[in-house]
């Protein structure tokens, strides 16, 4: 009898090899913590995950220990494009990297060009479901996420049904239902994949990514619960709404965790000075260390806002500006840490060019300086226009920085009103000045403010709970789990 499930779990990027965004964090923490399960968790079935990436050419390969285990090609028009697949692991699980022309030249791993990217996704997509062929043992379930993933559903989902790969059972985490990956059917042709048909779906989307993947998938896991009940709305759904709530039974909100021994404050080596929740007064030391190292007045009583992340409309900066304006008759200091947008950065440049002494606009990806930032600062701002999960609140909170957040997916259930932070309601800058004016009211009572950050920390975001509920799909599709139940 078989006493494990054999999952392949596939990414964009995923730390500790590449990090971009929130995607990474996930991909390097969750297929680890689902390998670490107790058997008692699972029934008595190890859940054998490993994880596929692409190679992209900005990935570091000098100490990744990878060696090349297969070789072939995959059709393309009238020819073929060759494709390499290396191994290496981490902390004992197999990672297998692909590699090939298409990642050689482009080099990063969001390029930025549309249909340069629909190529690279498409041609890892179908590199991995040719290496399903070929690996020596079958694996029981496929987990994509995202777009960048999503046709690897797609094309195991299109074959007949003597192919042994039709009986793999597919998974697809959606950390961000607008991003479908564009109009694909040039690529989709070009690779051979043959369009669907399907009335719930609107015609552009029969041709993008992410609906196709949708529409394969045995499972489809928003990235919280309250996303999931979110994207089932026209207000959130993309249109792809009357498909999502026709097909709501296969639909699972799934809270992300975060990797507790990486972000640890306790054990951060890159801090001025660790801390816990009971050294909390220690805590200020990264803030003055932060003030300085940023320019910024030394003064451990200013009220510390910051913010980090994608500098996108998604993420509301527009209205984090416009609040942090209006809040302008208060002693406040606010630091941004992010890439994006070009106009919404020049905006943040903008607001330190008028406010020289509180604002500092660092726009660049420096993880060091995040990790510095959520130790020394006092209230994060998350006023996100939509947030399928969100992960900065969860590192904020551990390292005692409370977050101001919308009430809107990952953040409302995340972030405890008044307890472990604030959470406002509507994507206006008059809501989140309001919000900004309850946090500087706590913070003015300091056995409060210390009292909500010592919650804050000793909230739980590790995995574990989360790879539980991700455990129990995958024993529900597969096989063996039928015969246990
Ligand atoms: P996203 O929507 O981008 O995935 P999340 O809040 O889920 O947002 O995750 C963002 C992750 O990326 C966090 O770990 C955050 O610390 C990190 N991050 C984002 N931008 C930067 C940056 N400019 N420098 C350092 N870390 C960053």
């Amino acid at each position: 009898m078989r006493t494990s499930i054999s999952i392949l779990f596939l990414a964009a990027e995923a730390e500790p090899f590449i990090k971009i965004g929130g995607l990474a964090d996930v991909a390097g923490s969750l297929p680890l913590a689902m390998r670490a399960l107790p058997n008692r968790k699972t029934g008595g079935i190890l859940l054998d995950v490993a994880l596929a990436l692409p190679l992209h050419s900005v990935i570091r390969q000098d100490g990744l220990g990878l060696h090349l285990i297969m070789e072939y090609s995959i059709p393309h028009g009238s020819s073929s494009i060759p494709v390499q697949v290396f191994q290496t692991s981490l902390r004992g699980m197999p990672v297998y990297f692909f590699s090939g022309s298409l990642f050689s030249t482009g080099g990063k791993v969001y390029s930025g060009d549309p249909a340069e990217d629909r190529r690279k996704y498409t041609y890892f997509c179908l590199a991995v479901f040719e290496f399903l062929r070929r690996m020596d043992k079958p694996v029981d379930i496929v987990h994509a996420n995202d777009w960048h993933t999503s046709l690897v559903l797609y094309a195991l989902r299109s074959l007949p049904e003597n192919d042994p790969r039709s009986q793999v059972r597919k998974v697809l985490s959606v950390h961000n239902l607008p991003y479908m990956g564009g109009d694909a059917s040039d690529t989709l042709s070009a690779f051979g994949l043959l369009p669907v048909r399907d009335e719930l779906l609107p015609k552009w989307a029969l041709t993008q990514p992410l609906p196709l993947g949708l529409w394969s998938a045995d499972a489809i896991i928003p990235v919280s619960p309250t996303y999931a009940r979110e994207i089932l709305t026209p207000e959130y759904g993309c249109d792809l709404d009357p498909f999502l709530r026709a097909h709501s039974d296969r639909i699972t909100g799934i809270l992300n965790g975060i990797d507790v021994d990486t972000w640890d404050p306790g054990r951060d080596e890159i801090l001025n000075q660790k801390f816990n929740s009971h050294s909390m007064q220690m805590r200020s030391a990264n803030k003055i260390a932060l003030q300085k190292e940023l320019e910024l007045p030394v003064d451990h009583s200013i009220p510390l806002i910051i913010s980090i992340g994608r500098v996108d409309w998604q993420k509301g900066l527009d209205l984090a500006y416009a609040a942090l304006r209006q809040k302008i008759g208060y002693s406040w200091q606010f630091i941004l840490l992010g890439t994006g947008d070009p106009v919404l950065e020049s905006e943040a440049r903008a607001l330190q060019t008028e406010y020289p002494n509180r604002v500092r606009a660092v726009i660049r990806f420096d993880a060091g300086l995040s990790r510095r930032m959520y130790a020394g600062a006092d209230l994060i701002l998350m006023p996100s226009r939509y947030e399928p999960c969100g992960l900065a609140q969860m590192i904020a909170m551990r390292y005692g920085c409370l977050p101001l957040v919308r009430a809107t997916g990952g953040l409302k259930d995340s972030v405890r009103d008044g307890e472990t932070g604030f959470i406002f309601q509507d994507a206006t800058n008059i809501s989140l000045a309001d919000g900004i004016q309850r946090a500087l009211d706590l913070y003015s009572q300091p056995a409060l403010w210390e009292n909500s950050q010592r919650k804050a920390m000793n909230e739980d975001f590790s995995w574990q709970r989360s790879a539980q509920q991700y455990a129990n799909i995958y024993l529900s599709l597969s096989p063996i789990q039928k015969s246990l139940i």
